[in-house]
């Protein structure tokens, strides 16, 4: 049984037109209706037949959904969720993919009290952005972490996770707290690593950024694939998840210190020992099949 019939998608970028995708290729009596405030999105929408309705106002694009989901940036959920107020039935169950949670569900609450709000995040992407960037196939095998809020009824919730498995993800559910603090570390951290050790190649004298590029296959490059993620879109994690981020940013401080301290005095044994354990945290990840199995993430060596 289909757990909605109606989708609409606000916000048509990698995130966005990955969902129009999957629904088309996984759930194809679904009429889904797309809006976006960008009128060149809208239009690449057409052109591309993303929707099989792109509306130029995001009322208009909710009118007859039953389930709506918020696919902008994360500052800007708050504003998209009143210019629906109106237009939204009290039936639907409105989501979103935003990759913060506690922040997003406040701003969903204030505007739309007395709908039934159920945030969620696919812990999917890519570093590319807008409509053309986005693929069916981008949910398979990846969690779409589910976190419901204390009013849900657990049927509505059901229904949100059984969408999320036909799109082919694997779903957990968790507060939104907790998503948080997860987040902070498996994501947010790491892409707090790269844009600071990239803007660091990028500022250093001794060394030209020509070269810098020309060596970067030392390890350098793999940091740069993080580093070239949308900067609205990270912005706004940052300044919407900032007392998580803080917390581990201070874990994350106090274990480099350790790593300096044992560089300093020689300390071989206690560098080697942290280095075995991180390399079992790989191979678990390929092992669960997260990541390509493949050496140099299945680079071409021809
Ligand atoms: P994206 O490719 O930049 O797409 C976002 C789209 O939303 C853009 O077309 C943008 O238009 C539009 N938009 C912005 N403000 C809007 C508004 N007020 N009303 C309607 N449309 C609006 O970004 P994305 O990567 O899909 O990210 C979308 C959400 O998914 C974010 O909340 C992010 O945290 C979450 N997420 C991202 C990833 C990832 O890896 N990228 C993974 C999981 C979750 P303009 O370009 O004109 O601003």
């Amino acid at each position: 049984m289909l757990p909605f019939t109606r989708v609409t998608v606000i916000g048509l970028g990698l995130i966005g037109s990955s969902i129009c995708r999957a629904v088309r290729a996984h759930l194809p009596t679904v009429r889904i209706t797309g809006h976006d405030a960008s009128a060149e999105v809208r239009d690449i929408a057409r052109r591309i037949d993303l929707c099989d309705d792109v509306t130029d106002t995001p009322g208009a694009s909710v009118i007859d959904a039953d389930l709506v989901i918020l696919c902008v940036p994360v500052g800007r959920m708050g504003e998209v969720a009143e210019a629906i107020a109106d237009d939204l039935p009290k039936g639907a169950i409105i989501s979103d993919v935003g990759s913060s949670k506690g922040s997003v569900a406040k701003a969903l609450e204030a505007a739309l009290s007395g709908h039934i709000i159920i945030p969620a995040h696919p812990v999917a992407g890519t570093e590319n952005s807008g409509p053309e960037a986005g693929f069916a196939t981008l949910f398979h095998n990846r969690w779409c972490i589910v976190t419901p809020l204390p009013d849900n009824r657990e049927a509505d919730v059901e229904k949100l996770c059984d969408f999320w498995t036909k799109l082919g993800a694997n779903v957990e559910k968790m507060t939104p707290t907790h998503h948080d603090l997860v987040l902070a570390v498996t994501s947010h951290l790491p892409h707090l690593i790269a844009y600071t050790i990239v803007g660091t190649a990028s500022d250093l004298e001794q060394v030209t950024q020509s070269e810098v590029i020309k060596y970067s296959a030392g390890g350098f490059r793999d940091f740069t694939r993080i580093a070239a993620s949308d900067p609205t879109m990270w912005r706004d994690v940052f300044l919407s998840n900032k007392e998580a981020v803080l917390e581990m940013l201070q874990r994350f401080s106090e274990d480099l210190a350790a790593m300096q301290r044992a560089i300093r005095w020689d300390d071989g044994d206690a560098l080697f020992e942290h280095f075995t354990r991180t390399r079992a945290i790989r191979r678990s990840i390929v092992e669960q099949g997260q990541d390509d199995s493949r050496p140099d993430f299945g680079r071409s060596h021809l």
